[in-house]
């Protein structure tokens, strides 16, 4: 009998027994019939022609077909099918052929497996080097963007705290003149000013001092009742004056839930909520508007700040609430609190997030993007429980711990006491 005779003989069996170890050892895949089906024919011409070069595209094919999952979790091994495949082909071709027939099938496809295999592993090779490759460029950029949001921080946080100072620097020295000439009416708008640059350098250190506390899960709540329509009502006199100096409308819509008596803590609350709104303000031009809006959702209220501002990109909206998420952009800077675009430290969003996020709440942004001409417009969406108990989930889980230890001390000295007995009873 021929090579190629024998080759067809044991075909049907071969098929069965590798399809039916592999389909199963590997998990089973789609079209991998098929696959051993094209193997098998390429297999038949390498014999018939003597050139392995047949082999060449399913084996391109195979090395190269690995996932980023399947790299990632180390599995699928193309060497290790064709090793199977090799190991199968001996078994097949002795329950298969008689002895002569098969040492001579098998003195020819040998070589083939074996040239098969070196080919296959460096395709193989080649596919984990460029996965490798590219996570360490991923690993690479991310060092490089954290080494780049670094220094960005280190330049806008020198000039948050450079503008109050030179402002409290200006007043006290046209303050000293003053007294030298004992003018009483100046000094009192010069120490106005004086106020204002402390109030704001106030104000970036404890940021600083918030997202430290947040970072290391260390904000406390002090959990009171609360009334959402309260803190807007609050929201709406802080903001009145940026908002008519802007030219916008800020409208406050009264909601089912807005009345309703929950537990958090006002202060942070109302701090959140200040944070999104103020930027509604900052990132939407004169004479636009902004609406707050909300609803109450089975043990959630929902509270909405829409508007009709500059929007965000969608990359963005990925990195605004992360800590300096947003340094990149040292062209949006300014100190300005309500001033068009005037971008801070970045610290607003994530400090809000890890407030909301401390009442078991959650907080997302919706934007079609960011268009400084449609003025696509943004919504904040804050979702937080309607806890109607004054306890903090942290003491609720101190607790519960507390409770279980409690609980196995009390077993563990049960036992001592009644001495394990068969009795199912006792
Ligand atoms: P910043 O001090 O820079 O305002 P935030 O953490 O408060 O820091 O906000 C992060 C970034 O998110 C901002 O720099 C801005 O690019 C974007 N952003 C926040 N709110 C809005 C909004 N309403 N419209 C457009 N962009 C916004």
């Amino acid at each position: 009998m021929t090579i190629q005779d024998s080759l067809q003989q044991i075909r049907i069996q071969w098929m069965e027994r590798v399809s039916r170890e592999l389909a199963r050892g590997e998990g089973v895949r789609v079209g991998f019939v098929e696959q051993l089906e094209r193997f098998y024919d390429l297999l038949e011409q390498t014999v018939v022609t003597g050139d392995t070069a047949w082999l060449d595209p399913i084996l391109y094919d195979w090395g190269h077909s690995p996932t980023e999952t399947n790299l990632e979790q180390g599995e699928y091994d193309v060497s290790f099918i064709i090793n199977r495949i090799t190991a199968l082909t001996i078994e097949v071709t002795r329950d298969t052929l008689n002895d002569k027939d098969g040492l001579e099938l098998l003195a020819a496809v040998i070589p083939i497996f074996t040239h098969s295999l070196s080919v296959v592993v460096r395709y193989e090779m080649e596919t984990r080097v460029a996965h490798i490759s590219s996570e360490l460029n991923e690993t690479q950029e991310k060092l490089q963007e954290l080494d780049r949001n670094k220094s960005n921080f280190i330049s806008v946080a020198a000039h948050e705290l450079k503008t109050p100072l030179t402002l409290i620097e200006g007043y006290t020295t046209m303050m000293v003149d003053m007294v030298e000439q004992s003018d009483q009416l100046q000094i009192n708008s010069l120490l106005k000013g004086v106020n204002t640059g402390i109030l704001r350098l106030r104000q970036i250190i404890d940021d600083m001092i918030d997202v430290s506390l947040i970072d290391n899960n260390l904000l406390t709540l002090n959990f009171q009742p609360v009334w959402i329509s309260h803190l807007l009502n609050l929201l709406s006199n802080e903001l009145k004056k940026a908002v008519a100096s802007r030219k916008q409308t800020l409208v406050i819509n009264q909601f089912e839930g807005s009345d309703l008596m929950i537990y958090g803590d006002s202060e942070r609350l109302y701090q959140a909520l200040n944070n999104v709104a103020a930027n509604a303000i900052k990132y939407t031009p004169d004479g636009g508007t902004i609406t707050i809006n909300g609803r109450l959702l089975p043990g959630f209220i929902e509270i909405t700040v829409t508007d009709t501002g500059i929007g965000i990109s969608l990359k963005h909206q990925a990195t605004i609430f992360e800590k300096f998420g947003q340094l990149g952009r040292t062209d949006l800077h300014s100190s300005g609190k309500t001033k068009f675009k005037g971008g801070g430290a970045g610290l607003g969003l994530p400090i809000t997030r890890g407030i909301i996020e401390a009442h078991g709440g959650t907080i997302w942004v919706e934007s079609e993007g960011y268009d400084e001409v449609k003025l696509k417009g943004s919504t904040f969406h804050i979702l937080f429980p309607t806890r109607t108990e004054a306890t903090d989930p942290l003491i609720t889980k101190f607790f519960g711990h507390f409770e279980q230890q409690k609980q196995k001390l009390e077993t563990e000295n049960s036992g001592k006491e009644n001495p394990p007995t068969n009795n199912p009873s006792a």
